[in-house]
């Protein structure tokens, strides 16, 4: 068993990259890969850590990236050359993020909540704040009991308090990945097929035009039948299969390292092609 897809308190995990590592090792899980959203900022921690249990850990980045009006996520692996123009992209994105925050606050307090960046910035503790901290503050306030609430009323796409954020185009989301010495995955694919089902075959395409070279087959939230389509799809195109939980925070109902919502299971043969094909030169 092993997870290709995991987000630590330097996004907006729970969990430091030490701690996911030590609650891993206790789970029994073979390889690790952490990939927080737009930042690589905990991959040294993690792999020193990993270094510390005997558990392999890949250091990864999950980029949000926007194609034909479609959000969708891409998973880099390998991402170790972070210098460069590549730490200019990072700073780039966490800068517009940061930049959002503070509208965001102010958009909630013109709908009358109570709400100060310091507050969002003390429940992220790591460097990328965003919209499950704002979403943890109006839960504590007793604005909204629960996390669903407060993302309907005031945080989700189209909800009053919501600001879109700068995205990377496929051409530098991936050029972001492969300048970092990385692989570029397709995260999630059944979340894009239920936003757009008609883009999910010409993005493929799309991708791996672009050097894109593998599809996240294995998923907390896809189902047997999803798994083996994109399994299929993945090998139609000779793309590599990877998978993950998108492990954020234990808790009940949310998905746990490993082993997702119950179901989940990715094979160690995984981790061995991402191995070889980041050996021979991505
Ligand atoms: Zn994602
Ligand atoms: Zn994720």
């Amino acid at each position: 068993m092993i997870d290709l897809h995991i987000h630590s308190d330097c996004s907006d995990g729970a969990l430091s990259p030490e701690a996911l590592v030590e609650r891993a090792h206790r789970l029994g899980l073979r390889a690790l890969a952490l990939t927080d959203h737009d930042t690589v900022a905990g991959n040294d921690r993690a792999v020193a850590a990993g270094k510390q249990w005997g558990l392999p850990v890949l250091a990864g980045i999950e980029i949000s990236t926007q194609w034909r009006g479609l959000t969708f996520h891409l998973l880099g692996y390998g991402v170790t050359r972070t210098d460069g123009a590549v730490a200019s992209t990072l700073e780039f994105l966490v800068e517009s993020r940061r930049q959002r925050n503070p509208r965001m606050v102010e958009k909630l307090r013109h709908l009358g909540v109570e709400i100060t960046m310091e507050e969002v910035r003390a429940r992220a503790g790591g460097e990328v704040v965003g919209r499950p901290h704002f979403a943890a503050v109006l839960l504590a306030k007793g604005v909204v009991r629960s996390n669903q609430e407060a993302f309907d009323r005031f945080l989700g796409r189209g909800a009053p308090a919501y600001l879109d954020k700068a995205r990377l185009d496929p051409e530098a989301a991936c050029r972001l990945v492969h300048d970092a010495g990385g692989v570029a995955v397709l995260a999630h694919p059944g979340l894009v097929e239920r936003d757009r089902p008609d883009l999910l075959v010409p993005l493929l395409d799309h991708m791996t035009g672009l050097g894109m070279a593998g599809i996240e087959a294995y998923y907390s939230r896809h189902d047997p039948g999803q798994t083996l389509q994109y399994r299929n799809l993945a090998r139609q195109r000779g793309l590599l299969v990877t998978g993950g939980s998108d492990f954020h925070a234990p808790g009940q109902g949310a998905p746990e390292l490993g082993r997702g919502l119950g179901g989940l299971f990715v094979p160690d043969t995984c981790w061995e092609a991402l191995e070889d094909r980041l050996a021979t030169g991505g």
